[in-house]
């Protein structure tokens, strides 16, 4: 045997590097579920493991480079370790296929976005027809198919540590068809999973402990829009809602991300009636530009996305807005750019996520005429981080020496002896206390901030 092969005799460890959205941690959580109940082993890091696998994100052009630069440095190592197994997973992988498997030689599977509960199944042949020629091995497995129902495969948790949060994925794909979006091509078409089963998935993860649920779909206010229809005034959406409020033990409830066309009556309704949904919605914006927007093919004027932003806050007071914003769209003049500043500055966003226009293989706008030059959309993605920052320095001065809820989630990250939870409004606050206080919802009084974090002290 040869000596990189010695691993054959025990059960492989896996590593899953994750790249991309909360949907991407979900799906890799998912996959390590059915890994390890099939006998694999979580490896402590990426040096330790024999297998590893990345989960790809596509909607930036940055995105798919990171994870193609990570590939080429796990080549590197299976040169000097023929036994490694390497694949890709999810959305690079799914608008890639093939292609990829031809660019980088020696990687072992490339599975798509409706694939993740084939991964067990993919390792474990990969395993069983390697032979003590490891050269022998080098034809991939690729899976980037179409599958019915795969919606419904994204549904166990690990639950492996005591945990206060969990994401639910409650539907896949997305209809829109925004002009700068690959999103439907890697996600496919709007499948939502039954209602019954994710109360009981809910309802399962509040038993094991979980306080707060975050629902996850690409177009997550759309949830059964194609499957079930209103009843009473009410979308599936907010049926799911309503039905999630009444399950015991479970205290919040959150979901993204949202469409703005997605906030009808009966969401705003359910933002006064339940009160587990939690104080903070995502409104993508996108730009404040009309002209913009049209070209983006995103269904609402800045009028309609300012009076929504109004029912909101009317509906839920305390609410927490967080927005997605793109700059450098092609065509977008300076004059559409100070648009978009100003009725930024004027909507006082918590958060904004800025990002800079970057074209997608395939999508209506990378297609477009004018183009905008690199330099100007660093610009202007400075300009607007510097608007947004300000903001959110004047919002967070407002809650000092304010006492707020927080659930506490674990140990903070960067310091052992720190505590860290969210607010129902998503602000991490963080608190030095001697007991461990994970999973519990506590009150603390906010004594000092830095912007988007938040420091402050029990109350007892
Ligand atoms: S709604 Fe969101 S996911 Fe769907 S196409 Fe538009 S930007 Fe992409």
């Amino acid at each position: 045997m040869p000596p990189d092969a010695l691993w054959l005799a025990r059960m492989p460890a896996f590593f899953i590097k994750t790249y991309g959205c909360q949907m991407n941690e979900r799906d890799s959580e998912q996959v390590a579920v059915e890994l390890r109940a099939r006998g694999y082993a979580a490896a402590a890091s990426e040096a330790d493991a024999d297998i590893v696998l990345i989960n790809t994100c596509a909607v930036r052009d940055m995105a798919e480079q990171k994870a193609l630069a990570k590939m080429q440095n796990l080549l590197g190592r299976k040169r000097r370790q023929p036994a490694l197994i390497v694949g890709f997973m999810g959305c690079m992988a799914q608008s890639r296929g093939g292609e990829l498997a031809a660019l980088l030689p020696r990687l072992d599977l490339v599975t798509g976005t409706q694939k993740y509960h084939k991964v067990a199944d993919y390792l474990d042949q990969l395993i069983a027809r390697r032979g003590p020629d490891m050269d022998s091995l080098r034809a991939p497995i690729v899976d980037i198919a179409e599958e019915a129902g795969s919606q419904n495969t994204i549904k166990d948790h690990p639950l492996t540590v005591r945990q206060a949060t969990a994401f639910v994925s409650i539907m896949q794909g997305c209809d829109m068809r925004c002009s700068f979006c690959i999103v439907p091509a890697t996600r496919g078409a709007e499948r939502s999973r039954p209602l019954a089963d994710i109360v009981s998935e809910a309802r399962a993860l509040a038993a094991a402990g979980v306080k707060e649920i975050t629902l996850l779909g690409q177009i997550v206010n759309q949830y059964g829009r194609r499957e079930w229809p209103i009843v009473s005034g009410r979308s599936p959406f907010t049926q799911l809602l309503y039905a999630l409020e009444k399950i015991d033990g479970l205290e919040r409830i959150r979901f993204t991300s949202p469409h703005p066309v997605g906030y009808r009556r009966d969401l705003l309704q359910a933002f006064r009636d339940l009160r587990k949904l939690c104080e903070h919605v995502h409104l993508p914006l996108q730009s404040g530009s009309d002209r913009i927007l049209r070209a983006m093919r995103r269904a609402y004027t800045v009028d309609r996305y300012r009076r929504l932003v109004a029912e909101l806050r009317a509906a839920c007071p305390g609410l927490a807005i967080t927005t997605d914003i793109i700059v450098g769209f092609p065509g977008e003049t300076d004059a559409d750019y100070q648009a978009t500043r100003r009725l930024v500055a004027e909507l006082r966003f918590d958060n904004a996520y800025i990002f800079r226009y970057s074209p997608r293989r395939g999508t209506p706008a990378a297609a477009l005429p004018g183009q905008v030059a690199e330099t100007d959309k660093d610009l202007r993605n400075k300009d607007l981080l510097a608007v947004v920052d300000g903001i959110a320095r004047q919002n967070a001065a407002a809650l000092l020496g304010q006492t707020v809820e927080i659930l506490v989630e674990g140990r903070s990250r960067t310091k052992a002896t720190r505590q860290s939870g969210r607010t129902r409004a998503n602000k991490i606050v963080i608190v030095s206390d001697a007991a461990d206080l994970t999973g519990q919802l506590v009150p603390v009084t906010i004594s000092d901030t830095s912007t988007y974090t938040f420091y402050g002290e029990v109350r007892r």
